[in-house]
């Protein structure tokens, strides 16, 4: 159903016949790790994010899985491994 009190008008899973089923009957404003985000939206209460109704539970963890301005980074190294001496060193462990 749609919003009727932050985001009027934008369809809401939290919206039902009784109002908004979230926790207090409100999403909750943006945190300080928000900030840069496009998911922010300006709402009825000030700046609130378009996808989660808590912003602090979705940081509450590390890094917000839906945040458009950080990733996590993953480093891989370069291994320089012969495939065929690793194969032999692998076989020769396993005899012992
Ligand atoms: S997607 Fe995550 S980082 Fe972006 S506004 Fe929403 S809660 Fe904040």
């Amino acid at each position: 159903m749609q919003c009727q009190t932050v985001l009027p008008g934008t369809e809401c899973t939290f919206w039902c016949k009784s109002g908004c089923s979230y926790t207090n009957g409100s999403c909750e404003n943006v945190v300080a790790d928000c900030e840069g985000c496009e998911r922010i939206v300006e709402g009825t209460i000030g700046q609130v994010c378009s996808l989660a109704p808590s912003p602090t539970h979705k940081w509450a963890n590390g890094l917000c899985n839906f945040a458009t301005h950080r990733k996590v980074e993953v480093k891989i190294e370069d291994l320089k491994t012969n495939p065929l001496k690793a194969s032999k060193k692998a076989a020769a462990g396993k005899k012992k």
